[in-house]
């Protein structure tokens, strides 16, 4: 390894619908200059979101496609639909010395950890479980009462993979300590 070359890192963060990992990873990007994988996903696109911005939304038939194609890093069924990480992008910029920021479920980062051991396993909890059901009730965005118990059941079963399989957990409790302390564990000021 060239010492003076600045070396990449994979991060997977992930955690339950609801703890505000969206936020945290937002700020993580900014504050390191890192850069945050854009996901491709089966799912409709929301209204104020915009196709290669949060997402690149695509069919099931070409989504499946690109499975073949081996283009995913990797890929998981949520809630009914396929997302799956771009494989090409995270690559390249892992090897241009960026921090790389994946923010995926809990089976997707199984993959992640299978294929490339060295990823940052990041988990994100929240302070107490009530205050998941809240933040879930809260941003129902026209969801029925049974997708919202859908999210919370997926949110417990997301929880106890998450401290089975995951290296590092940060309690977003408050948002500027939850995102310092990730950027202190990709920073490895933690160890
Ligand atoms: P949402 O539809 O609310 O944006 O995301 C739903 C869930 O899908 C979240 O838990 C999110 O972390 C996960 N997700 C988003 N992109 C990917 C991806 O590329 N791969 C996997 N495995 N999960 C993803």
């Amino acid at each position: 390894m060239n010492r003076s070359s600045k070396q990449g890192k994979l991060v997977v963060i992930s955690g339950p619908s609801g703890v505000g990992k969206s936020t945290i990873c937002r700020q993580v990007v900014q504050r390191l200059d890192a850069t945050l994988s854009v996901s491709a996903t089966t799912r409709p696109r929301g209204a104020a979101e915009t196709d290669g911005q949060e997402y690149y939304f695509l069919s099931p038939d070409e989504f499946r496609r690109r499975i073949a194609a081996g283009a995913f890093l990797e890929y998981a069924e949520v809630f009914g639909h396929y997302y799956g990480t771009p494989r090409e992008p995270v690559q390249q910029a892992v090897a241009a010395g960026k921090i790389v920021i994946l923010e995926i479920d809990v089976q997707g980062g199984l993959q992640v950890k299978a294929k490339w051991p060295e990823a940052m396993m990041v988990f994100i909890l929240p302070p107490q479980p009530e205050v998941l059901l809240q933040r879930i009730e809260a941003r129902a965005r026209g969801e029925d009462r049974q997708a919202r118990q859908n999210r919370l059941a997926r949110a417990e079963a997301e929880i106890a993979t998450g401290k089975a399989d995951y290296a590092y957990f940060v309690v977003n409790d408050v948002l500027d300590k939850a995102v310092q302390d990730v950027i202190d564990i990709i920073e490895q000021k933690t160890e």
